[in-house]
């Protein structure tokens, strides 16, 4: 079951720190079907609907070169989220999960992750498949799939050692 803000057997809370550090700029919005998150996927799916992201200004121009790539990464702020679960029973039956052991939207800083298939980019606008987000959630960030990516620099001898 998809949690709101009730607590559930079992769960722990925490009274979360004063202060918050990272100052993120949202650069853009995720236009999905989904306005409930009871009706929102757990994950993505490649056969999910086509879903929107909305690339705002000044960052349309960051997107230059990101068509060559048929799977990004997009990164979105689950912005609807509670942030103050250190244990968490995702089934609600009474067996808890810390939270860095859970993919659960509930967590310090709810950051959002997905590998999707793109499928246009017009402008600021991707169309692209396999999200789950809420509708109008936050956009981060948007990489290549890592597993597409080829680093600039092939590895060089010696890159990986520790010293140790
Ligand atoms: N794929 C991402 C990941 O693994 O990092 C997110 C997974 S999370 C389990 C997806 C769930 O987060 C959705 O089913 C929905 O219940 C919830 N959700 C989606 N958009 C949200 C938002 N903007 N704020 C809070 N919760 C959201």
């Amino acid at each position: 079951m998809v949690r709101l803000n009730e607590i559930r057997t079992g769960e722990v809370a925490i009274t979360p720190p004063e202060g918050r550090d990272a100052g993120l700029t949202y650069i853009g919005r995720i236009r999905t079907p989904w306005t409930d998150r009871l009706a929102c996927p757990r994950q993505g799916r490649a056969d999910g609907p086509s879903c929107r992201i909305e690339v705002f200004e000044p960052w349309i121009a960051a997107l230059d070169g990101l068509g060559e790539f048929a799977r990004i990464e997009v990164l979105y702020w689950l912005d609807a989220s509670r942030r103050d679960l250190v244990r968490q029973s995702p089934a609600n039956d009474g067996t808890t999960r810390g939270t860095f052991a859970l993919r659960s939207p509930v967590r310090p800083n709810p950051i959002g992750t997905s590998i999707v298939t793109l499928i246009a980019i017009e402008g600021g606008i991707l169309t692209v498949r396999g999200l789950d987000c809420l509708d109008g959630t936050p956009l981060l960030d948007l990489k290549p799939d890592r597993s597409l990516f080829t680093p600039i620099a092939p590895p060089q001898l010696g890159d990986y050692e520790t010293g140790a």
